[in-house]
């Protein structure tokens, strides 16, 4: 039945549904452990036979309503929720990965992401392949290597603001039988549905969009089901789990393999589960994403195309503008809008950025993306101030870069504050 319904309908009813005399709302289930009467029930629970709750490292209701709505949103067939979008990107990679293994990924990435890949994983013995997701699919597939796990992209790069080609890489991971790994935190499943163009797996930071109010962390993995576990490169998935008494995910959980793995090993054993209060809050956020999406993708295309005009700025980066590289790519996978985030070069670089900022009355300078308030920050004396100059400009951080996360105020009232500020900024 829910998944007959609209988008609109999933955000609002998908998950919790309470039956006669239960909480209309999704109630906070605050309780790490829940009763149980039966010992071999109990003992069938931990060996996976059973479905049921008993102890929230593994599931918990609230979370379990939250998890339901979102893989309902995306069409997938399960989703784990995580206490980050940090830890769901990294369970996602780490649960098909181990050391020996190998990833390749569009170089235009998140910046915690980049480090996580370039980094992290290095220390647990996984190497990361950059590569630059404008080259033909025949460049970008000579990077893969026999250990090559997964394909990895953001259906909005950063800090670029590309859009994926998804026909291109969902293409590449079929012909090297790995799956397509895609962060979908900008678009939110309500601008993009990475699943119906070919992606096998979504990752969210759901402490952006989905929460919409900047006050909660918490991540998502949504597993498509559509990808065969069983073609020989993954044995995790295909052979016997020796910690669960020879357990074979595929042969016993079919197309929920990967997200069912996800869940009885990695949030088993290293536990990044997300409170039960951030998932009332993200589920309450998800009842109005529709509307939210709509308002930021409406405002911050009307104000690309106020600074596009603008004489005291050098040049904008929105995928719905013409000029942008990705003008036909976001037409094609971003019909409804193309989100909130927006880039822009203001006249004077480094200092008239710094003074922009601190002009600014109505946006405000914080370190986050996606939330109802309009946000800026200058990655080149912020988040990027340690990189020298040379590796500012390889990782895309011109010095003159403003990043603006557009709100759902009134367009007037966000184009009259950058309209003083730039004055300010810009003799
Ligand atoms: C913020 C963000 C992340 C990391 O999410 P956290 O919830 O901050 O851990 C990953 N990917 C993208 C695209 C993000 O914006």
């Amino acid at each position: 039945m829910s998944d007959k319904w609209g988008f609109n309908t999933k955000s609002v009813q998908g998950g919790w549904q309470p039956k006669a005399g239960e909480p209309r709302v999704l109630p906070i289930y605050q309780s790490t452990t829940y009763k149980q009467d039966d010992p071999d029930f109990v003992a069938d629970l931990f060996d996976l036979k059973e479905n049921g709750f008993f102890y929230t490292r593994l599931a918990n209701p609230t979370l379990s309503a939250f998890e339901e709505k979102i893989s309902l949103l995306e069409g997938g067939v399960g989703a784990v929720s995580t206490s980050s979008g940090q830890a769901a990107i990294m369970y996602a990679l780490l649960n098909i990965c181990q050391a020996g293994e190998h990833i390749v990924t569009a170089s235009t990435l998140y910046g915690g992401t980049h480090t996580l890949m370039a980094s992290t994983f290095k220390k647990f013995g996984v190497e990361v392949t950059f590569v630059d997701p404008d080259l033909d699919a025949e460049e970008i597939k000579k990077h893969f290597k026999p250990e090559t796990k997964a394909l990895y992209g953001e259906t909005i790069g950063n800090p670029r603001l590309n859009v994926l080609d998804f026909k291109k890489f969902s293409k590449i991971a079929e012909e090297m039988k790995v799956p397509l790994i895609v962060d979908n935190t900008f678009p939110t499943p309500y601008l993009c549905r990475p699943l119906e163009h070919g992606a096998n797996i979504v990752v969210h930071s759901a402490t952006k969009y989905i929460d919409g109010q900047a006050t909660s962390l918490g991540g998502v993995i949504v597993d498509g089901g559509n990808f065969n576990w069983n073609n020989g490169k993954f044995p995790e998935l295909s052979e016997p789990d020796p910690s669960y008494h020879g357990l074979k995910y595929w042969e016993t959980f079919g197309n929920q393999a990967y997200i069912v793995k996800a869940r009885v090993q990695l949030l088993r054993d290293m536990g990044s589960v997300l409170s039960p209060f951030n998932a009332f809050l993200l589920n309450l956020g998800t009842e109005t994403l529709s509307l939210r999406m709509a308002k930021h993708s409406e405002n911050t295309l009307k104000l690309a195309e106020y600074l596009n005009n603008h004489d005291k700025v050098e040049w904008v980066w929105y995928p719905l503008l013409k000029n942008h590289p990705s003008y036909e790519l976001a037409k094609r996978y971003l019909p409804l809008g193309a989100s909130g985030m927006l880039s822009f070069g203001i006249k004077g670089g480094n200092q008239a950025g710094k003074k922009f900022i601190s002009n600014v009355e109505l946006a405000s300078l914080v370190v986050h993306l996606g939330d109802a308030r309009t946000s800026v920050i200058h990655p080149a004396s912020t988040t990027h101030r340690q990189l020298t100059k040379a590796e500012q400009e390889a990782s895309g951080v011109a010095e003159d870069l403003i990043r603006v996360s557009v709100g759902i105020e009134d367009i007037e009232d966000i184009i009259a504050d950058f309209e003083q500020a730039l004055n300010k900024a810009v003799g």
